[in-house]
């Protein structure tokens, strides 16, 4: 570990947070692989400037010579980046409560979809709520995942299936990013086949909801479900290569419960994460680690459902840049905090602290195509947490808490107890 430097001269900021007894960060943007997977900096006693919501000076307090219009100070508490939560389906209706009851009681999940329950029930609650109640539910979610750390929160449709709904979907996503006070990243997600026309839903899909998208600028990445209840490789391969042509970034649900080629492809097509990996082995980390794909984990559905937890140690030590997401859905994952799903890689995926925050930070941020958040430093975007406890590491040994105290974005606080003017559209929801 080494202390970053100060750099950046900067006469006059918005604003000076003083006070931090320790700040802790990746070194800087893009994926981190190997052994740099558990390389963070540490800075005592420092100050940080924030001009126009991005970190404009870093360094040891007593090395600030600028002017600053408000300064803040911790008293000495932790910081640590702002989390990134790269793959979530917080954007539904209705509840799966009944399917709980029935899958606590043995019923196998195949009776459930056949009678009309899991993703189906999701499906019809998310089509049949009126717009309002759909994103009151959302919100309240978003403001959940805010309140545990996140200050980019992925939200993918997914639960239209059809080409209206899907659009639906993406309309409402466009709707929490314009409220929300932190950055939320739409996704285009084709979930599952049409049963009774699976050519022709692939067809619209091509031909009319992912140009659509593309040209209304409703989401700039596009994920598939490739699994053998969902899209084969092949039919995979079309839509993403479709959405390629239409400028879009490529991400895909793979290797959830059986390695049917998913990660080949991903790695093949040259995707920016490829997310699960449960059931990868051997032969697919080999393939990861010669291409360029972050492997995002995603503890939370391991738990939910009894399975193993995905390689994450095997992927770390072969060199594969590994990100963590909470998978917020209302059927296998449906985990609120993403400061629970790294805490949650330590005992599921064998990631030691410090990749579990560089998973849940900047590689979090390359899985998304971001580089100007998930660490903290000159032109990084301001977003931080404010940590309870002096040793940063506390927030990943608790199960539940403790979260963090405070939750920045942008170089203003946004988490439920921040004092009214400070916080913005989301995070203040009552959920
Ligand atoms: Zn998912």
């Amino acid at each position: 570990m080494s202390g970053p430097r100060a750099k950046g001269a900067a006469p006059t900021a918005d604003r000076l947070i003083v006070g931090i007894g320790q700040l802790v960060t990746p070194a800087g943007p893009g994926a981190k692989r190997g052994p740099q997977q558990a390389d963070l900096q540490v800075l005592d006693d420092a100050a940080l400037a924030v001009t126009d919501g991005f970190v404009s000076w870093l360094g040891p307090a007593v090395a600030w010579n600028g002017v600053a219009r408000d300064e803040v100070d911790l008293g000495g508490r932790g910081v640590v980046p702002g989390l990134i939560d790269p793959h979530t389906h917080l954007l539904w209706a209705g509840d799966r409560f009944d399917d709980l009851e029935a899958r606590l009681a043995g019923v196998p999940y195949q009776r459930i979809l056949a009678r009309g329950g899991g993703i189906h029930a999701t499906v019809r609650a998310t089509a049949a709520a009126p717009r309002s109640e759909l994103l009151r539910a959302s919100r309240a979610r978003l403001a959940d995942l805010v309140a545990s750390g996140a200050t980019t929160v992925e939200v993918k449709s997914g639960y239209g299936l059809s080409v209206e709904g899907e659009l639906a979907a993406l309309e409402a996503i466009a709707t929490l990013r314009a409220e929300a006070a932190v950055r939320v990243i739409p996704t285009l997600l084709i979930h599952l086949p049409d049963p009774d026309d699976r050519l022709g839903h692939l067809q619209a899909v091509i031909e009319r909801l992912i140009p659509d998208v593309a040209a209304r600028g409703l989401a700039a990445r596009l994920d598939v479900f490739v699994e053998r209840e969902a899209f084969s490789p092949r039919e995979a391969e079309r839509i993403l290569r479709s959405g390629r042509a239409h400028g879009l970034d490529l991400t895909l649900h793979a290797d959830q419960f059986h390695a049917i080629g998913g990660v080949d492809l991903a790695v093949r097509l040259g995707a920016r994460s490829v997310d699960h990996l449960e059931a990868s082995g051997v032969e697919q980390i080999d393939i990861l680690a010669q291409g360029s794909a972050v492997a995002t984990l995603l503890p939370g559905v391991s738990l939910e459902l009894g399975l193993p937890g995905a390689p994450g140690r095997a992927l770390v030590d072969a060199g594969v840049p590994v990100a963590l997401a909470t998978d917020l859905n209302p059927g296998s994952s449906p985990l609120h905090s993403t400061t629970l799903a790294l805490a949650l890689s330590l005992r599921l995926n064998r990631l030691r602290p410090a990749e579990a925050l560089v998973a849940g930070t900047v590689n979090a941020a390359a899985a998304l195509g971001l580089a100007d958040v998930g660490w903290l430093g000159v032109g990084a975007r301001a977003d931080l947490l404010v940590l309870p406890e002096p040793d940063w590491r506390a927030l990943l040994h608790g199960l539940g808490g403790p979260g963090p105290l405070e939750v920045w974005a942008a170089g203003r606080r946004v988490d439920r107890h921040a004092p009214g003017p400070e916080r913005g559209a989301v995070g203040l929801e009552p959920s």
